[in-house]
């Protein structure tokens, strides 16, 4: 069974490796507006990361009537994608395919 799977509500997609579920998540998925500050942002991994990079957890918190356990269900998400992800690689591709 692959080993990553999309996350996002109602996708249950699986794959092999992260850049792949970033990729799909980026490409396949509606764009994600910030409750926080109205950007649109890629949905999943980079959605995670515009609201935890840009917004304190308290902004995110109030914005998303979020609680501790959704910030660090997210945290984690963030920190395993950016431990196996070569996200570099992950922008290129997708800059190339006029993604980003
Ligand atoms: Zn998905
Ligand atoms: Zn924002």
């Amino acid at each position: 069974m692959p080993r990553w799977k999309c996350g996002v509500e109602g996708c249950g997609g699986r794959f092999e490796d992260v850049e792949s579920v970033i990729i799909h998540q980026t490409t396949e998925h509606e764009r994600h507006e910030c409750k926080v500050c109205g950007t649109i942002v890629p949905e999943g991994y980079f959605a995670i990361r515009h609201a935890f990079d840009e917004h304190t957890r308290a902004e995110f918190v109030r914005a998303y009537e979020a609680d501790s356990t959704a910030v660090r269900i997210r945290e984690d998400v963030k920190d395993a994608v950016e431990d196996e992800a070569d996200l570099n690689s992950v922008v290129q591709k997708l800059r190339k395919k006029g993604a980003l």
